[in-house]
Order: C-alpha cells, then sequence, then structure tokens
C-alpha cells in the first residue's frame, strides 16, 4: 500500500462541553477521492478546519507529504500544496474570473486590487492564472464578473483558485451544494479527473455523488468515525445504514 500523503492521527478538538472531533484518523493516498459523510453537526467541517490549519485540534497531529504541519498556518499549509475549497465562497464577487484567479496565485484572499493593481500586469502570475482556469473550462469568462457566473461556474472557478498554487491534495467541503442536477454532473466530470492530479478529501452530502466518485468512505457520527472502508463495505455496513443513511 502507498505512504498516504495527507494523514490525520488522534485528533480531537472541544468546544466547551461538545466533542466536535473524537479521535480521529484519517488518511488520504495518491490518485483517490476519500469522502467522509455523516449527519449535520456530526463534526465534518470542524475536522476539514483543522486540516486546512484554521483551526488547532486540542490533541493529535496532521502530516501531510511526509511532514508534520501541525503547528502550520493556513498560509504555510497552501504553499505546501493543500488546496481547499470553502462551504462558504471565499471568492471576490465584485471582481472578474482572471483576477480573482490571479488572487488565488498570489496566495491571498483580500482585497489587494485597490491597492495593488500592478499584479494585475505580472506575466508569471497571469499565466498561472489563465492556466488553471483552461484547466476548469473557464477561460472564455475570463472577464466576466464573479456575481455574474452561475453558482456551477462559481465552484469552477473556486477549484481554478486552488489550483494556481499547484495543490498535492484537495480538500473540499460540500461543492456540490447549491448546484443544479447539470451543475452537479458536470462538477462530479471534472473531480473524477482531478483525483489523478490530486487525490481529494470530499466532505458531501449527496450520496448519489459519493457512492459514484469515493474510492473510499468515512463516516462521522458526533465527533467520531465510526466506519471507513471501500464503498462497496460502507454502503452494506449495517451499523452505518441504521446510524447514517436510514435505512
Ligand atoms: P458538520 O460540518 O458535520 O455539519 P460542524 O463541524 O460544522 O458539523 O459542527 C460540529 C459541531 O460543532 C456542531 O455541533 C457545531 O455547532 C459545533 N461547532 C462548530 N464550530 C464551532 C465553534 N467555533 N464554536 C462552537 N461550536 C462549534
Ligand atoms: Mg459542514
Amino acid at each position: 500500500m502507498t505512504e498516504p500523503i495527507l494523514d490525520i492521527r488522534g485528533i480531537s478538538k472541544s468546544f466547551g462541553a461538545l466533542r466536535a472531533s473524537n479521535n480521529i484518523n484519517i488518511d488520504l493516498r495518491a490518485g483517490e477521492i476519500h469522502a467522509l459523510i455523516g449527519p449535520n453537526g456530526a463534526g465534518k467541517s470542524t475536522l476539514i478546519k483543522q486540516i486546512a490549519g484554521g483551526l488547532r485540534p486540542d490533541t493529535g497531529s496532521v502530516h501531510f507529504d511526509g511532514q508534520d504541519i501541525t503547528a502550520l498556518s493556513t498560509a504555510a499549509r497552501a504553499r505546501l500544496g493543500m488546496g481547499r475549497t470553502f462551504q462558504i465562497s471565499s471568492l471576490a464577487m465584485e471582481y472578474t474570473v482572471l483576477q480573482n484567479a490571479v488572487l488565488g496565485a498570489l496566495g491571498h484572499r483580500g482585497d489587494v486590487f485597490r491597492f495593488f493593481r500592478p499584479v494585475m500586469k505580472d506575466a508569471g502570475l497571469l499565466a498561472t492564472a489563465r492556466a488553471s482556469l483552461e484547466q476548469v473550462g473557464l477561460e472564455e469568462f475570463h472577464d466576466a464578473r464573479v456575481s455574474e457566473l452561475s453558482h456551477g461556474q462559481r465552484r469552477q472557478l473556486e477549484v481554478a483558485v486552488a489550483l494556481t498554487l499547484s495543490p498535492k491534495v484537495f480538500l473540499m467541503d460540500e461543492p456540490m451544494a447549491g448546484l443544479g442536477a447539470e451543475g452537479s454532473h458536470r462538477l462530479m466530470g471534472f473531480l473524477d479527473q482531478l483525483r489523478h492530479k490530486a487525490p481529494i478529501l470530499l466532505v458531501e452530502h449527496d450520496m448519489d455523488a459519493v457512492f459514484t466518485l469515493a474510492d473510499r468512505i468515512s463516516v462521522l457520527v458526533y465527533g467520531g468515525i465510526i466506519a471507513t472502508g471501500p464503498v462497496e463495505d460502507i454502503r452494506g455496513n449495517p451499523i452505518v445504514q441504521s446510524a447514517y443513511l436510514g435505512e
């Protein structure tokens, strides 16, 4: 078996009396989509935040590409190749598709254009931004404002922004949310390809998408992982069915 590129070891996190993460072990290996499923409030987003660096675990560690990154900031993790898309969109709505991609390539998420217009003339940043837009099929829309894009196109743009930093892994928290059938279908096709470039830890509610895309599934209930395994095993697991799938 290949070494995991992302290895979460024994993470726990409490908010007051609430144990949002309870001794979680999960890993991600080359080429795979590992889906994380569980009911609302199970702790999926809390776990993703601890892996991305926005939230510090109380105990446990995060290993990425052979390195213990538990103490590193979100920005440092992104520079090492941890890509992510957000449950709440981080796009700058009033800016264009290309400007958002350039912001991504800069590693900034804030409103820097007002102060720093020359970045839009930086040939290296522009080339990176355009290449990422091309990879997600948004190159024709580079001059459109984000506010003019469909939900599906915004999701594609979020992935393009993440791609500007050449991620080695992707963390995605409910990327299908708010997409119609067609948008979901297109995004699924895209993720199916993307996994070969960078494996994906995918939090997703849409079970059809999960069962179609995932190589492995972990089931989170009340902050703890109750099962991990290949899709067929999880689908047929009676504990999973009663605890989560409601069957
Ligand atoms: P999920 O993404 O699986 O729906 P979350 O990770 O968002 O669940 O939340 C897990 C639990 O932790 C919920 O009960 C939520 O209310 C609580 N929670 C999340 N973030 C915080 C926080 N910053 N402070 C207090 N409680 C929080
Ligand atoms: Mg969530």
